[in-house]
């Protein structure tokens, strides 16, 4: 419940609110429920933030409107276009800080990669996102805002299907705003996307993943190692929580959704690449109801890694494959504008 308090004092990023916020804001103010769903289409199904043009509301609301909330969405300060047609978008938050987005498309699909923090504090160290320490979290209309910017972009026959919280920061060290900004983005009366259509990853908190698995959304976790010595060198978070206790979070979402969880291993040149790491790899996640989506590394300035061979990413594929796991191989999109998995950091773009 918002306080009322702080509705009169300012006014309320609208696009931080979900509906049932929306309720609570304008029931708060006198008003009857259904104001709340007729204003939450408008904006969201109509496109529609000009009170004047929203005919079904009383005049009286109508002139209210203005002086409760703000339309405003992230400004777009930077936008690139890749070969392959991979588009990054870097958006203005706030003052002097700044994210960037991505957008994929392949085939009927358009993936938007947003961002869930400036910088991130996780320290993955083959992560360019990780080199930028956190400045901020992103707040719920920060987060929606990237996504209604980039579809307002896009011509009316081409639509968003799917959105990954796989941008800069770690999805679960926000999880407030990422939760509501979930709840806003599948509202059936406005946006309406499908649970299965977004995905949420993380580095491992473990602590915070049955939120997700509340929320019925997509999960994919960064494994990148097949032991705990080789995790903990790479990923920080495995001191907390290994690997075990990790596929074992994994393993229950996957039992509370229904669904397979997205099992990320980025492919280190001799560190995490041999046909070892790959049986090992198929020993640990088998129970798991899992994909393993191996990403070859995408090299970025002062990277300490190197991408492997392709023979070797075939190998490790293949073993997996012959072991019965079922693999996905991650095409590399946007890379020539450092657009690519693990290649964002907005400091560097700049
Ligand atoms: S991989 Fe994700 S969690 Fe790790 S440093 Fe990069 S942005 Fe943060």
């Amino acid at each position: 419940m918002i306080p009322l308090a702080s509705v009169m004092k300012e006014k309320i990023a609208f696009y931080s609110l979900t509906l049932s916020d929306l309720e609570s804001v304008l029931e708060g103010l006198g008003h009857k429920k259904f104001r709340a769903r007729q204003l939450f289409q408008w904006v969201y199904l109509h496109k529609e933030t000009n009170p004047e043009n929203m005919l079904n509301l009383s005049k009286l609301f109508r002139e209210e409107i203005p002086s409760l909330f703000h339309f405003e969405l992230p400004e777009i300060i930077l936008h690139k276009k890749s070969k392959d047609g991979t588009q990054k978008f870097l958006f203005r938050v706030g003052e002097k800080l700044s994210v960037e987005t991505v957008l994929i498309p392949s085939g009927e699909r358009n993936t938007l990669c947003v961002s869930s923090e400036v910088g991130c504090n996780m320290a993955c160290n083959f992560c360019y996102t990780g080199t930028q320490k956190l400045k901020r979290r992103l707040t719920a209309d920060e987060i929606v805002g990237q996504f209604l910017r980039v579809s307002h972009l896009l011509p009316e026959n081409v639509k968003i299907s799917n959105i990954v919280y796989m941008g800069m920061g770690e999805p679960l060290d926000n999880t407030d705003a990422v939760l509501k900004s979930i709840d806003i983005l599948h509202a059936p009366l406005g946006i309406n996307l499908s649970l299965k259509k977004i995905t949420v990853s993380t580095s491992g908190i473990v602590s915070k993943i049955p939120l997700l698995t509340q929320s019925g959304v997509r999960l994919a976790v960064s494994l990148n190692a097949s032991e705990d010595e080789t995790r903990n060198k790479i990923m920080p978070i495995n001191l907390k929580w290994n690997i075990k206790t990790l596929l074992e979070a994994c393993r229950q979402h996957a039992i509370g959704t229904k669904d397979k969880v997205t099992l990320e291993y980025v492919l280190l040149k001799g560190i995490n690449d041999s046909l070892e790491d790959a049986r090992r790899v198929y020993e640990i996640t088998k129970n798991v109801p899992s994909k393993i989506n191996i990403i070859p590394f995408n090299e970025h300035p002062g990277a300490p890694y190197k991408k492997p061979l392709e023979k070797v990413v075939d190998a490790f594929q293949n073993e997996l494959i012959y072991l019965g796991a079922q693999t996905l191989r991650r095409r590399t999109m946007g890379d020539d504008i450092l657009a690519a998995c693990g290649q964002l950091n907005s400091e560097a773009t700049l």
